[in-house]
């Protein structure tokens, strides 16, 4: 049976249709007070519609919210039911770092350690801002600071070809040619749910899933749901590993405010597949090493 993996990338609101705000914003996140109590939203409204079906998630934080949130996220997220995760510190290109040592310890060590403090609970999984189409490939320095660091999976595979979206249905691997054959890559599918509800990005075309795209761009909690589904029929038919699409609270809270994609999602995944966060993943294939290649193959 097939896994349907549940992963949220915890950022703060990033409101790409607002003019303003500049002032407070990093990395084009906003850190008011007011987008931080919508982020709190979001990322409760997520963790409701999992903890009412008893199925388990991956939160990927952004370090620097648990400066200003972390008894809040502390308080929603800290349950059995729940994989804490790293998302760096302030969500930069990780690639863009790889010569600059004090930034990488910075995005890497400093957040996973903020996170452990806060949690109480060791952090060995990392999914990189934005996503790549080949992951952390090709950049043994990022990839040794991270094993050596005590990381043991990544998320960063996670567009298509040339960075567009949505991200192919692309199966899990060793980063055994880059020198770290226990460091397992975990990569991401489908849209980026921002994306796909109206944050301008770079869309493939012809379309990179095995089923075709909205003819809308949907705008509630229906069509999202719709945009993503055929995923779980297709990757239980072709008896795939897992289906992990990308998601964000503040982006699935802007759609709907009780996450009914979500919902919708995991009453239809509960059916034919294996509930599991990225953390069961991982260990699925600690189990049977073989589960994942030995290199990158793209879908
Ligand atoms: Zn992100």
């Amino acid at each position: 049976m097939s896994f349907y993996a549940a992963a949220y990338d915890t950022e703060a609101v990033y409101p790409w249709w607002e003019k303003g705000e500049r002032s407070h914003r990093e990395n084009g996140f906003s850190y008011t007070p007011e987008r931080i109590d919508e982020f709190l939203a979001g990322v409760r409204s997520v963790a409701e519609a999992h903890l009412q079906r008893e199925a388990p998630a991956s939160f990927f934080l952004v370090a620097k919210l648990l400066k200003l949130a972390g008894p809040e996220l502390r308080s929603i997220l800290d349950h059995p039911l729940f994989d804490i995760q790293c998302h760096t510190f302030t969500h930069p290109d990780l690639i863009g770092l790889d010569e600059d040592e004090a930034a990488l310890r910075y995005e890497l060590v400093d957040a996973k350690n903020l996170i452990e403090d806060t949690f109480g609970r060791p952090v060995i999984g990392l999914t990189a801002p934005g996503g790549y189409t080949h992951g952390l490939t090709g950049y043994p320095r990022i990839l040794e600071f991270m094993w050596d660091t005590g990381y043991r999976y990544l998320r960063s595979v996670g567009t298509g070809p040339n960075r567009t979206m949505p991200a192919p249905l692309n199966q899990p691997f060793w980063y055994t040619q880059d020198g770290f054959p226990n460091l397992l890559e975990i990569p991401s599918h489908a849209w980026h749910d921002n994306i796909l509800t109206g944050q301008p990005g770079v869309v493939r075309w012809p379309p990179a899933l095995p089923w075709g795209y909205p003819g809308e761009m949907p705008d509630n909690a229906q069509g999202v749901y719709e945009a993503y589904a055929p995923g779980i029929d297709y990757c239980s038919e072709h008896d795939l590993l897992y289906y992990m699409p990308i998601f964000h609270p503040w982006s699935i809270y802007r759609i709907d405010k009780q996450a009914g994609q979500i919902a919708l999602l995991l009453d239809h995944a509960r059916q034919k597949m294996d509930m599991a966060s990225c953390m069961h993943i991982y260990q699925h294939i600690l189990d049977n090493r073989a589960l994942a290649a030995e290199e990158l193959v793209l879908d």
